[in-house]
């Protein structure tokens, strides 16, 4: 094929290719990050742009994975490579903090808890020509659920007008969270050193980041990750209220049963309680928080989830309890890959203290919040009648294994006996 046939679609600038992986040579220093600063001006703006590279004071780059989509729409020259992001009336409708977390460098190092505010406290580096991105945006919604819908026709819940409609809408305010890791905290949290940190996340990545390893001066990371929204029913006044009471539901994404409804895990059922706790908490004058991480299967993949699905289905003697954790590790490596020690900042950044209510089993999610210093007062477990049948299996696994409950824990057997279909 003749290249030169090939249309160049995009920008007719230049071509050169500017290497980020060393440090510039046009002498000037990227502007320095003072991470957990109280004073945004004085912890610095975060610099992800690429439309002034000797800008840059981060490794990375913003929207997490779908950078490679932006890579697709310069290349098509859809995306001019100069584009700046006009953020007129894109501020938060409603204020959150700053808190008192914001300030200690050790209760947030996976966000920028200054990330929806850059455009009112960094407006002297915008007009020098600093291109500074939100990594946060709150903004409200009206969302409806069936299930909830069908829990006030039970009577479970009351529909007030104000916080759940007449037609089962339920007013929430909501914010997309992108990571920001600040890698000295990261490291410090995961019990590890920065050097081993920025070497793993390095070749795990392919070498996709040269960063980690060539510039210690860059310290702050924008993984290629999904990030977290967070869903807040009720007056957000009350999250930080010590009078009124808080309802939290942190849940990881499992787009199979949140959005299509497999019967194979309580992921939505789960959910769904979750919000129904949180209606209940900001009806009584409270505040329910939501909160949604993109880790799907574990944070291992789908394709990874579905291969143990597979091999549990498959196995000898039947997808069974006892066999739950063991398909995963042999399939993945590990039971699981949440790691929830990173979890805990989006509640430190809502500035929670004390969660009265926490619908989840889980012991890890539990055990990282507790021991980020917020005093949690009640762990509420699923509901047995919310349980589909074939996700039995892992409810059970999951509660011989440790997970929270107040009801029976089966022993070998009784997990051997606990089955699933089989495809
Ligand atoms: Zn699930």
């Amino acid at each position: 094929m003749d290249t030169a046939m090939v249309k160049d679609k995009r920008d007719s600038k230049p071509r050169h290719i500017v290497l980020t992986s060393h440090p510039t040579p046009y002498g000037a220093k990227p502007i320095p990050i003072h991470w957990g600063n109280a004073d945004p001006l004085k912890r610095g703006p975060l610099i992800g742009t690429l439309t002034d590279p000797t800008h840059r004071n981060v490794i990375g780059t913003h929207s997490g994975s779908y950078a490679i989509y932006r890579a697709l729409a310069v290349v098509q020259g859809s995306l001019k490579t100069d584009h700046r992001a006009d953020l007129t009336n894109t501020s938060p409708i409603v204020n959150i903090g700053p808190y008192p977390s914001w300030a200690d460098p050790d209760k947030i190092v996976a966000l920028d808890p200054f990330g929806a505010v850059v455009g009112d406290v960094f407006t002297d580096y915008f007009e020098k020509g600093y291109d500074i991105r939100p990594t946060i945006a709150i903004t409200k919604a009206h969302i409806n659920m069936p299930e909830l819908y069908e829990a006030a026709a039970k009577g479970r819940l009351k529909l007030d007008g104000e916080i759940m409609k007449e037609n089962g809408d339920l007013v929430v305010t909501k914010a997309a969270i992108e990571p920001v890791w600040y890698l000295p905290g990261v490291a410090h949290r995961l019990k590890v050193t920065e050097s081993d940190l920025r070497h793993a996340l390095f070749e795990q990545t392919g070498g996709m980041f040269p960063e980690l390893i060539t510039r210690p001066d860059l310290q702050v990371f924008l993984p290629p990750i999904g990030g977290v929204t967070v869903y807040i029913l009720g007056d957000i006044a009350a999250i930080t209220d010590p009078d009124r009471p808080v309802a939290v539901r942190v849940h990881d994404e499992c787009n199979g049963s949140d959005v299509f409804g497999s019967d194979i895990c309580t992921c939505r059922p789960y959910l769904v309680h979750g919000i129904e706790e949180c209606i209940r908490t900001a009806q009584e004058g409270g505040a329910g928080v939501i909160v949604y991480y993109r880790k799907e299967g574990r944070a291992l993949g789908e394709v990874t989830k579905f291969l143990v699905y597979n091999a549990r289905k498959r196995q000898t003697g039947g997808d069974r309890a006892d066999a739950y954790f063991e398909r995963t590790e042999c399939v993945a490596g590990v039971q699981d890959m949440r790691f929830q020690e990173l979890m805990p900042d989006v509640l430190h950044w809502l500035g929670i203290t004390r969660i009265d209510r926490l619908v989840s089993m889980s012991n890890m999610k539990y055990n990282a919040i507790v021991n980020s210093g917020i005093e949690v007062v009640k762990r509420v477990p699923i509901p047995d009648d919310l349980i589909p049948a074939d996700a039995k299996v892992e409810i059970e696994a999951k509660k011989a294994a440790g997970y929270y409950t107040e009801g029976e824990i089966l022993d070998v057997e009784g997990l051997v006996s606990v089955k699933g279909r089989e495809y």
